[in-house]
């Protein structure tokens, strides 16, 4: 039975999407739907003089941009929150064909940046305002804080949430005044386009929210270059050779990377509820989220339970290339991505690992499925054992003591993510925070700590550097600017005074002020 694309993905459409992106070279990446490999669009590539083209562009508009008052800037976000939401549809048939994730997956990414929109439009105000503050001296000088946009902020996505990391990250870095250069995954390239179009419509300025394609290493020094603040979401071997260079400019950056997550079942967790969340935490997205689960702890005493239950939950999972509602997991990115996670499943395989369920590819469904993959006894000599395999696989291991379990869970260069389930809250909660993981979730995987847009959310040891969401999320993209007023020059010692008397009046007014609590 041939796969019939969704009516919204035409030549047409989709030709238009990607005339965005400049190309005077003429060198184009065939961009492919996942679950057939047939070549959807011819997707062009960015020389670094198309790049620096893109960033004067951006530059030239952010000056008009950044003078906009804040509200009619948030304004341009509540349209485009009103258009994200009509539009979804179209989004997720974009998300679904480039990059092979069930349907389900695909809406929900959809969300993310109306989530995130929604939560700045209400809380810029009050982040992006000015701090009048006491000076040196009490009535006579002032000191204000004032947020400045860094400029044009380089944005750099990966292909597992394209329309999420591609856009969520930079409709933060516009609200705050900047521009933004997005180079996404040359794989998933078409919804972030998509999204950019949407933000037009809304009123965004055009041409001050550029994009550039390319493979990495080609397009990243001179996107670098270019950027005053740089938002990269990928690897952390990517992560750390963007640092380097950012490092090496003196820019900031944001590095949300991988992670290696932990889930530690407790003696009392709810067993429906704890075999129901690692489905989805680790099946979900293909075990393509960067947040997913890779290694569960279980206590003895449920461990056989849970593995029964969790077994048999994997192998009903409707698992299929639709654009339908029905499969419960979809397709890997793509078969090179497919031949790396069957690579972990084989290594670990042949050195001593059990395959519980799973553990082989699905070319009768399409190029690039896996089954869902339970193992057990994976060690740390094996690939999977420490890497992060990115796809859904899964090891099972057993504990003793909760002091165990969560010197198992911290065994790791990864902080990510981590998942405690227990029927004591406080209890689990005291596990949680034990953990070295930039996010805990207390009887759920991840939705909670992710969809909570009002905290920080980032990774810790290798994981990443910096943080998404909150307060500082937005904040990132801007410099404090100290304006300091001195209403009379009282400072300093006049000419030709005692300096002697200079010093005790400075000293004893110091002591005064303290004492009266004016500085
Ligand atoms: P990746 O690091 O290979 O690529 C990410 C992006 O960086 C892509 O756009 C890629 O083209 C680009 N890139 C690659 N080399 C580059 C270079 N030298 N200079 C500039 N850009 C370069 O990662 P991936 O395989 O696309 O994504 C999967 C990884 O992303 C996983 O490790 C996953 O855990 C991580 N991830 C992390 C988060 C998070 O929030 N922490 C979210 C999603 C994905």
């Amino acid at each position: 039975m041939t796969l019939q694309r969704p009516a919204s993905v035409t030549d047409a459409f989709l030709q238009a999407l990607v005339s965005r992106v400049p190309s005077t070279s003429g060198g184009t990446w065939k961009l492919t739907e996942v679950y057939t490999g047939e070549v959807l669009v011819e997707l062009p590539q960015s020389t670094p003089a198309d790049i620096e083209q893109a960033f004067a562009t951006s530059r030239k508009v952010q000056q008009e941009w950044a003078a906009w008052p804040l509200r009619k800037r948030l304004d341009v976000f509540k349209r485009a929150h009103a258009l994200f939401i009509e539009n979804a549809t179209t989004t997720t048939d974009l998300i679904q064909v480039e990059s092979g994730k069930n349907r389900r997956m695909a809406i929900e990414e959809s969300c993310d940046p109306p989530m995130v929109m929604s939560h700045y439009i209400k809380r810029a105000p009050k982040l992006l305002a000015s701090t009048k503050r006491g000076g040196p001296v009490p009535f006579l000088s002032s000191s204000t804080e004032i947020r400045q946009p860094k400029g044009v902020v380089g944005v750099i996505a990966p292909w597992n949430f394209p329309f999420a990391t591609g856009l969520s990250d930079a409709v933060t870095a516009l609200i705050a005044g900047n521009g933004v250069v997005l180079k996404p995954d040359n794989k998933t390239a078409l919804s972030p386009l998509y999204g950019i179009s949407m933000l037009e419509e809304a009123g965004l300025p055009k041409g001050l929210f550029q994009v550039v394609c390319g493979e990495g290493p080609d397009v990243g020094p001179t996107l670098i270059d270019n950027s005053n603040y740089v938002m990269f979401t990928g690897s952390t071997n990517t992560g750390r050779v963007i640092g380097e260079r950012a490092g090496r400019n003196l820019i900031g950056c944001c590095l949300e990377l991988g992670g290696k997550n932990p889930m530690i079942v407790l003696e009392d967790a709810d067993m429906e509820d704890t075999v129901q969340g690692a489905v989805f935490g680790v099946f979900g997205n293909t075990g393509q989220i960067c947040m997913h689960i890779e290694r569960i702890y279980l206590p003895e005493s449920r461990y056989d339970e849970f593995k029964t239950k969790f077994v048999a939950a994997a192998e009903s999972l409707r698992v299929g290339a639709s654009y339908d509602f029905e499969p419960e997991m979809g397709s890997l990115v793509s078969p090179d991505h497919k031949d790396r996670v069957q690579s972990h499943v084989e290594d670990a395989v042949a050195k001593g690992a059990t395959v519980l369920t799973g553990g082989k590819a699905r070319p009768d469904l399409g190029p690039a499925f896996f089954e869902p993959t339970i193992l057990e006894g994976v060690t740390k000599d094996m690939l999977t054992g420490t890497m992060e395999t990115f796809g859904p696989v899964v090891a099972l291991h057993k504990y003793h003591t909760v002091d165990e379990a969560v010197a198992l869970a911290n065994d790791t260069d990864y902080g990510l993510n981590a998942s405690v389930w227990g029927g004591d809250l406080k209890a689990a909660s005291e596990v949680g925070q034990r953990i070295e993981s930039g996010n805990v979730n207390i009887n759920d995987i991840l939705a909670t700590a992710f969809a909570s847009k009002g905290t920080p959310s980032g990774g810790v040891k290798q994981s990443g550097v910096g943080a998404r969401h909150g307060d500082q999320g937005l904040t990132k993209y801007t410099d404090v600017q100290n304006l300091a007023v001195l209403k009379k020059q009282v400072m300093g010692a006049r000419p030709g005074q005692d300096y002697d008397k200079y010093v005790k009046s400075m000293l004893s007014g110091l002591k005064m002020m303290r004492k009266t609590g004016l500085r």
